[in-house]
């Protein structure tokens, strides 16, 4: 953390702070936590820049597009307020940010809250008022309130050669399992309906404190995949892995969401399919028989929707490694899939593994690569049509609304367009019948 070059702001009764999270889940959690603090601490939240008594920009460092999204977020910050903290991925590149706006307040990396919660004390002390509990128990949320991400863990110990985060968050660090479920179990109390968990690589949970045993209820829980998995299962609420990679033990949870005792879905950004591109990845749970362990996979979990992001024109890819990753996708018939054009990132060790590919060969694969999985999309898609399907309601207006299927997580996948004979709210989980579909969305009527 940098100091801050302004005197602190006189105290008021209660302090405004503005807040702007870019970035991804991981990102939104850190925010939540920082937010939860200063609420507790009697900080109320402000709607606009102007106004406020400080403004927190909680930037994303991954590409150079989110450093160019996070350092314009700054400059409007700055320039709507002049006092500006700034903390997140980025803020592990002090220079860059001090370079273009050296009159921040504070510049702090991420995982950093009592940096940043020291930053904001520095620039308008809190009104304390011990009488006052200002936050729910389940903390403050950024999320609409019937979904909530669960981080189960920071940094991470890949080296993927395309990816700066080590870097910029570090190791694995994993959180006691206890502690998760208790989070849970208060997010579930506070009428939360899904649970999203989150963390860099979630398969990986518990590997540095060697699944650790702790205290849950009457027994003791390892920091374990399955473990947690079955755990979380047993809270009444919708729970959907994020950020899975395809190691062996992810077998075991396959089960859970056989039984229903977890959502069958499965985020696993595989980012290619040819094994040398994935060497020169150094992509973990690199295996040679991907497609087999998902065909078993759905033999255990027939509805189990798989989400996954891919990159194309990594350094050196040829023709013939983008033609493995096309017959792979077509074969794989993954529910929901995203695809990237690789980004030289600032630091990033893939940047010098071979000649870089040009955009507009990266943009025609891309093409092709989206034509491909649209063609598995569509049918994927058709095949909904006539089933009966929960739905969680995320937007509703009376008769009509919007949600979710289990195959869905919200921003990422698609829509479920519905309409009802009688009024629906938001959290409601509802059985819909599919009448029709397009490319990614569903519509259909609730029953
Ligand atoms: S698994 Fe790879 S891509 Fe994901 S955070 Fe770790 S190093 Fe980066």
């Amino acid at each position: 953390m940098t100091a801050s070059p302004l005197p602190p702001a006189p105290a008021k009764a209660a302090p405004k702070i503005s807040f702007v999270s870019l970035g991804c889940p991981k990102a939104l959690v850190d925010s939540e936590r920082i937010l939860t603090h200063l609420r507790a601490e009697g900080y109320e939240l402000a709607r606009r820049h102007d106004g406020a008594d400080v403004v927190i920009v909680n930037t994303c460092g991954f590409l150079d597009s989110a450093k160019a999204e996070s350092l314009s977020a700054i400059g409007e910050a700055m320039a709507e307020n002049g006092r500006v903290i700034v903390t997140g991925c980025m803020g592990a590149q002090p220079d860059e940010i001090r370079e273009k706006y050296p009159n921040l307040l504070a510049v702090t990396g991420p995982q950093a809250y009592e940096s940043v919660v020291a930053a904001v004390h520095a620039a308008v002390p809190p009104a304390h008022d011990p009488f006052l509990d200002l936050v729910p128990p389940q903390g403050v949320k950024l999320t609409p309130r019937h979904y909530a991400y669960l981080k189960i863990s920071e940094g991470c110990n890949n080296r993927c050669t395309f990816c700066i985060i080590p870097s910029l968050r570090g190791d694995l660090v994993s959180r006691p399992a206890g502690d998760v479920l208790r989070e849970a179990e208060k997010l579930v109390k506070a009428g939360v309906k899904e649970l999203l968990v989150v963390s860099q690589d979630t398969s990986a949970y518990g590997v540095d404190i060697r699944y650790a045993e702790s205290p849950w209820r009457d027994r003791a829980v390892r920091a374990k995949f399955y473990d947690l998995a079955a755990e979380l299962g047993e809270l009444g609420a919708w729970v959907r892995m994020h950020y899975v990679y395809p190691y062996p033990h992810v077998d075991e949870v396959i089960p859970l969401m056989a039984e229903g005792k977890i959502l069958p879905y499965l985020d696993m950004p595989l980012q290619h399919a040819s094994p040398s591109v994935l060497k020169r990845m150094r992509r973990p749970g690199n295996q040679e028989r991907q497609l087999e362990r998902i065909r078993r996979w759905r033999e255990i979990c027939p509805d189990l929707a798989i989400r996954s992001t891919f990159i194309v024109g990594f350094p050196g890819e040829t023709e013939a490694e983008f033609e493995e990753l096309l017959t792979w996708i077509r074969e794989a018939k993954l529910e929901r899939v995203g695809c990237f054009e690789f980004e030289p990132v600032a630091g990033a060790v893939a940047n010098g593994l071979g000649d870089l590919v040009p955009p507009e060969v990266k943009a025609e694969r891309k093409r092709r690569f989206m034509e491909a999985q649209q063609a598995v999309s569509a049918r994927l898609q058709k095949a909904r049509i006539g089933k009966r399907l929960p739905v969680i309601i995320d937007a509703a207006d009376g008769t009509v609304a919007k949600g979710r299927s289990k195959y869905d997580a919200p921003e990422i996948d698609g829509n479920v367009h519905v309409t009802a004979r009688r009024p629906l709210r938001v959290g409601d989980i509802v059985t819909v019948k599919i009448e029709r579909a397009d490319a990614y969305d569903l519509y259909g009527s609730a029953v």
